[in-house]
């Protein structure tokens, strides 16, 4: 099988990332994605409140409920402490043997990969499909199997859905109404104070 792996924070979770997650599936012919929400993402420690992993889930779970390629995956909450990407390669090494595995990214996060936990283990073990966020000149990390996912730049991210809801702004746009039905109904993203 040839499983794309999908990581992040999903806080909360967007068009841009389902966009991914699609392109990606479809471009590589991907039997599947497993979009997995971190328990607690190591490269986010300057975020001081991070919305909870169940709620988080929760949204990827609506998200991606009518999606046919598309899972998702408690397996970083499940495990509990800081949530390394090896450590979730591993086990789905364990629970798909023989498998493919396809590591999927926005190009910031790839350019970040040589700080990541085992990261030349990781290397080994996966390819690497990014997606662009921007328009600038990109650093390639080194000794690394990647491609490009073609998709048209999608300028979106969490933080601005975050503060565009705190502010009361409209957010219809970026957002699945499905996962804006579960944010209005657990309040969410009302009181960011706490945030840096
Ligand atoms: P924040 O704004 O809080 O930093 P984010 O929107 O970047 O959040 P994450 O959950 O941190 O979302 O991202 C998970 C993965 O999805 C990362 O690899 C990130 O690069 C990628 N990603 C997020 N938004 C986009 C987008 N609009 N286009 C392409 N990739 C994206």
């Amino acid at each position: 099988m040839k499983i794309g792996i999908f990581g992040g924070t999903f806080d909360p979770i967007h068009v841009g990332h389902l966009a991914l997650a699609k392109n990606a599936r479809s471009q590589f012919l991907l039997d599947k994605v497993i979009l997995i929400p971190a328990y607690n993402p190591p490269h986010k420690k300057s975020i001081p409140f991070l919305t909870s992993a169940q709620d988080r889930y929760e949204m990827v779970k609506v998200a991606v409920g009518q999606e046919p390629f598309l899972e998702v995956s408690d397996c970083e909450i499940q495990r509990k402490g800081i949530s390394y990407t090896f450590d979730t390669i591993e086990g789905l090494e364990k629970k798909y043997p023989g498998s493919e595995f396809y590591l999927i990214l926005g190009k910031d996060a790839f350019e970040d990969v040589d700080t990541w936990h085992k990261a030349s283990l990781i290397k080994k073990k996966v390819k690497f499909l990014v997606a662009n966020r921007t328009d600038h000149d990109s650093h390639i990390p080194e000794d690394v199997i990647f491609d490009w996912v073609q998709m048209p730049l999608c300028p979106i991210a969490a933080s601005s859905i975050r503060d565009a809801i705190q502010h009361g702004k409209p957010v219809d746009a970026f957002l699945l109404p499905e996962v804006l039905r579960y944010i209005r109904s657990r309040n969410l993203y009302q009181d960011q104070k706490s945030r840096s």
